[in-house]
């Protein structure tokens, strides 16, 4: 299962990055996922949770933010974006392009939960 394992690599990522005594502080880790990385969020967000059960990541959670695809036109050289499967130039209307991204998996940052200040 392809989220089981990019979760089990989140996971990873996030031990070598966060000091162990403060993996139970993690509250959110920022991910970008591109559209064309055939990531399901909902499996991605189950796979994580169903791992970290039990863990010092338990109180963690995922927030995804879905990137779209960007193409270039061969023909006006112009870059855009879609969201969609249709491959055209907005601009001249070519479908002459270039996928140049959209297939990213990034973890963008991960946010610690900051103890309530003491009064
Ligand atoms: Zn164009």
């Amino acid at each position: 299962m392809h989220e089981l394992s990019i979760a089990q690599n989140i996971i990873q990522i996030v031990n070598s990055s966060v000091e162990q005594d403060k993996l139970a502080l993690v509250d959110k880790i920022n991910l970008k996922i591109g559209l064309l990385s055939n990531v399901l969020k909902e499996s991605l967000l189950f796979s994580y949770k169903s791992i970290t059960e039990n863990t010092a990541l338990e109180n963690s959670s995922l927030n995804i933010e879905i990137l779209p695809i960007k193409i270039e036109c061969n023909n006006c050289s112009e870059s855009s974006t879609t969201n969609d499967f249709i491959f055209n130039c907005p601009i001249c209307k070519s479908n002459s392009i270039s996928v140049v991204g959209g297939d990213e998996l990034i973890i963008s940052s991960i946010q610690l939960k900051t103890k309530a200040a003491e009064k």
